[in-house]
């Protein structure tokens, strides 16, 4: 280092040490399992594909690995974190990201994302807290604010359901929603022992992209109802689970058969069902 240089980055103790040197421990209540390895966080902002120009929001840094791995790549942090105790952690990677990270302590849930981000486009990285994870995920596809990209951690279980297609056990009402909105696939797989402490099941990372071509409001909230009442009854043929939208007519007057089951229907055959409803509805 020169000697009027700042402090780099790479001069952090190891995160497993920050953690311990400030002897937190992880809290349940707040979904924390901790990536200790940056490689596999430099990983998971490979994947995101974000660096020098990019802001990137990740909501969760904890002791930071990720936000430290998004650092080094360049790109411009607002890293939002509900736990005060991992405050100081990120002000000493702060002080070393050359202005770049900006820490937010505060519930994501709660966060009024356009407010912060002032108009500027940017992209969502983050490892998520289990327990708000699809809450979260549904803010981000259905509120106001539009990511420009959407590179998330989840539980397995979810990412499953989130990039199933028809046919398959995980396919449901939050394929078709996510599938309608954005270009979503699954871009890595992390055993439940790559996290401090490790969770009880494995962990997937997705990628979404938001696409240009939206249903607008109103056929975004009839599509929730609707498919809730599909997929309520998955094992019901849409002329039963569908009784209150028209169940048999209002199938057959888009040529979809009243004796399939929700769970065959491609997501777009949903919106054509959400658009004909409407259409019914006076809409
Ligand atoms: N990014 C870190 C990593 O990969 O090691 C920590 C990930 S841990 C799975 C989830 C993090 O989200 C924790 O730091 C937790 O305190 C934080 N968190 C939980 N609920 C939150 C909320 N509603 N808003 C913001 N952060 C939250």
């Amino acid at each position: 280092m020169s000697a009027d240089a700042g402090p780099a980055l790479s001069d952090l103790p190891s995160l497993k040490v920050a953690l311990q040197s400030l002897g937190v421990v992880a809290d349940k209540r707040f979904g924390q399992h901790f990536l200790f390895d940056l490689n596999v966080c430099r990983k998971i902002v490979r994947n995101a594909g974000v660096g020098v120009g990019d802001t990137v929001v990740e909501v969760g840094p904890g002791p930071g690995g990720l936000t430290r791995a998004l650092a080094e790549g360049g790109a411009d942090i607002i890293a939002i974190e509900r736990d005060a105790r991992f405050l100081p952690l990120l002000e000493e990677i702060a002080a070393r990201a050359d202005g770049r990270l900006r820490i937010v302590h505060g519930d994501a849930l709660e966060i009024d994302e356009q407010a912060l981000l002032a108009d500027r486009g940017a992209h969502l990285v983050s490892n998520l807290p289990y327990n708000v994870g699809t809450p979260l995920l549904m803010k981000w596809l259905l509120g106001p604010w539009r990511p420009l990209s959407l590179t998330l951690m989840f539980q397995k279980e979810v990412a499953d359901r989130l990039v199933a297609l028809p046919g398959r056990s995980a396919y449901g009402r939050l394929s078709v929603i996510a599938q309608i909105l954005c270009d979503i696939r699954t871009v890595m797989d992390l055993p439940a022992r790559a996290f401090t402490p490790p969770p009880k099941v494995d962990s997937a990372v997705i990628r979404a992209l938001p696409l240009a071509a939206r249903p607008d409001e109103a056929e975004l909230s009839a599509l929730q109802s609707l498919t809730a009442a599909a997929f309520g009854q998955r094992r019901k043929m849409l002329r039963a689970s569908l009784r209150a939208f028209g169940g048999a007519s209002l199938c057959e007057s888009i040529g979809i058969d009243p004796s399939a089951r929700a769970e065959t229907l491609p997501p777009e055959a949903f919106l054509a069902l959400t658009r004909a409803w409407r259409k019914t509805q006076g809409d």
